[in-house]
């Protein structure tokens, strides 16, 4: 096994240039550390122990022993409410050394919306440039094998940080993806990898920050051989914003001249270095593509060398494929990593993979991994409408999972094809056995490293009386009812949901946003068959959900059609109480008020369900 590959030196990445050998080194890297993945796995839980056995958490089951035996034996398995006391202390001044044994760079904010709370966890530096040097280095490795001369142009991604907010006791906390695009590395890069300027991307107002971007995108535009964001989601609300600025961002390339309501002084200075002459000819150009009445290809007309678009697809994301698919005219869609704020964890070896055989390669130096399996039945997984058909199909886990129980969790190695797990983690910054709440199936191995399909994340629940229903039931009725509308032209373009439990009885309402197949029309709304859709999904919901629903003590469901942008407002308004963009997931069960208010702000109609559904 290669030297301490657990606590490899990723300083010494940071003196390559991006196409300076990094390819190689990069995959030399995965082939090492999917190799060796076994031996890394001890050896980091070995360093992490060790390391940290003096901290008030593990002192407390471990008595001063750093063996790996007793720590499975003793240590319980948590989630982030179990330790949210520790991760409070800390923000609120005391000594982190209470959990981690490195000294704290800052706080780690989670986006809050796909778990529906906000986390903070702790940041180390040593772990901070782990994760930028992994995240910036390693899906670039992958994707050079699959596309030539990418070295040979930029990427135009549209990138969004959010701005540092302090603890009550002056600890800096911010999200991850705004730490990693803050890192010197990231900086360094930019310029020749990126159409962005940086000044751009550090701007905090994102009107400002995403038109700079794509204007930047569109200068530049023969150079672009990838267009990219985080999520699909963030790259789909972005298209949106150039539908309504095209005509502007126009008329700033044919002048030469910056518009006024640019006031961010480093975007204008960025600006003037590449919008600095008249380019009517370019203005032309992208008038005739942005005014024809169809989107459709848009993003590989208006940047024609592009050879991929990269941008997660995967779990809650899949939602935005078909939209996503509209516009990139058979542009294949990249999914290149998993990650979470609690680390960099997987990445996906097949970029080219069609959206169904999305799996991602765990990193096993990112984190010591025990795995929960999962009993549960994910036959709603395969019922699926048709333009996500095969995302989540796997027929070994349907034909595996059929009762919901938890056993001991397994390591690494002895990971089963086609089983689910719930993926529980140990870091170096704090977090000891701890449930990310994501549930990941066995699909491959790369040498000795497991390959996973995202499955679903434990999300809020919805509840009324004793009824509980999680993202993964609510997915299932979602998708049993828009089998009805999917063959009439309909497409879901996102949802959302709630319990309504100041009706008596309570009820379950249901979000849609719906647009037309090849249009962003508002369809026309057939009542009886919106009713339908809300009878299906009550069918497809659990055993008590429809006794109680039979016994009205649960009212009939209600599916809220809501107009075109009501999710863009949703996410303004997670954005303004602080999610950062480019981690901004669409929360599938809504529990604040405020963020209902939004939503019932673009309510068109609500059709409830007219009968009770069968209880067997
Ligand atoms: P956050 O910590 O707020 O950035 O959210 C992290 C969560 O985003 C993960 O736990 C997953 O549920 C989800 N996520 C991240 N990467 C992916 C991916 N490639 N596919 C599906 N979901 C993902």
């Amino acid at each position: 096994m290669s030297n301490s590959l657990a606590s490899w030196n990723y300083k010494s990445f940071d003196l390559m240039a991006p196409n300076d050998g990094i390819i190689e080194t990069g995959w030399k890297m995965i082939e090492d550390l999917t190799t060796n993945a076994y031996q890394i796995q001890q050896q980091l839980l070995e360093e992490i122990l060790a390391q940290n056995v003096h901290t008030e958490y593990l002192d407390k089951f471990l008595n001063g022993s750093s063996d790996k035996k007793l720590f499975k034996e003793k240590v319980p398995i948590i989630n982030y409410e179990d330790i949210k006391t520790y991760m409070e202390k800390i923000a609120n001044g005391e000594p982190s050394d209470i959990l981690l044994a490195e000294p704290l760079l800052e706080l780690t904010l989670s986006s809050g919306t796909s778990g529906g709370k906000n986390k903070i966890m702790p940041m180390t530096a040593k772990e901070l440039d782990k994760r930028t040097i992994i995240r910036n280095t390693l899906p670039w490795s992958v994707i050079n094998k699959f596309a030539d001369g990418l070295e040979q142009g930029k990427g135009m991604y549209l990138f969004f940080v959010m701005p540092d907010m302090r603890t009550p006791s002056g600890l800096r906390a911010r999200p991850s993806l705004t730490s990693c695009l803050k890192s010197s590395y990231f900086q360094k890069q930019i310029s020749s990898v990126y159409t962005s300027p940086y000044a751009t991307i550090l701007c905090l107002d994102i009107n400002q920050s995403v038109y700079c971007q794509f204007l930047c995108g569109l200068l530049q535009r023969d150079e672009v051989l990838r267009v990219g964001a985080s999520f699909a989601n963030v790259l789909g609300r972005a298209i949106r914003f150039l539908k309504d600025y095209w005509r502007e961002l126009c008329t700033n390339i044919r002048t030469g001249q910056l518009s006024h309501w640019i006031t961010d002084p480093g975007c204008r200075n960025a600006l003037s270095l590449i919008l600095n002459k008249p380019n009517p000819q370019l203005a032309d150009s992208i008038e005739g593509t942005c005014s024809k009445k169809s989107w459709e290809g848009i993003i590989k007309e208006l940047w024609p060398r592009t050879k991929f678009v990269d941008v997660i697809i995967t779990g809650s994301m899949a939602q935005c494929i078909p939209t996503l698919e509209f516009y990139c005219g058979g542009l294949p869609l990249v999914s290149s990593y998993y990650a979470a704020s609690e680390g960099y964890l997987g990445i996906n070896l097949e970029p080219l993979s069609k959206p169904s055989n999305i799996s991602y390669t765990l990193l096993p130096n990112m984190a010591f991994y025990e795995f929960i399996p999962i009993k549960e039945n994910h036959q709603e997984l395969a019922d699926q409408p048709q333009h996500l058909e095969g995302v989540y199909d796997d027929q070994d886990c349907k034909e595996t999972l059929n009762k919901k129980e938890e056993i001991e969790p397994v390591e690494l190695v002895d990971v089963k094809l086609g089983q689910c797990y719930e993926i529980v983690v140990t870091t170096f910054t704090g977090l000891y056995r701890y449930k990310i709440g994501d549930i990941l199936m066995v699909s491959g191995f790369h040498n000795n490293a497991p390959q996973f399909r995202f499955m679903k994340r434990q999300g809020v629940r919805l509840s009324i009386d004793a009824e509980r229903t999680g993202e993964d039931g609510l997915w299932k009725a979602v998708t049993q009812a828009l089998l009805l509308i999917e063959p009439l032209g309909f497409i879901l373009t996102d949802y959302t949901s709630y319990a309504d439990t100041c009706s008596t009885p309570g009820l379950y309402v249901l979000f849609w946003e719906l647009k037309m197949k090849g249009s962003d029309d508002l369809p026309e709304i057939n009542p009886k068959i919106t009713e339908e859709c809300c009878y299906i999904a009550e069918e497809s919901l659990d055993y008590l959900y429809r006794v109680l629903r039979k016994d009205n003590r649960i009212g009939p469901l209600e599916i809220r059609v809501v107009k075109h942008g009501t999710f863009d407002a949703l996410m303004d308004f997670f954005i303004a109480k602080g999610t950062s963009v480019g981690q901004y997931k669409t929360p599938r069960c809504i529990k604040s008020e405020e963020a209902l208010k939004v939503m019932d702000a673009g309510v068109v109609g609500g059709y409830f369900s007219q009968k009770a559904p069968k209880q067997g």
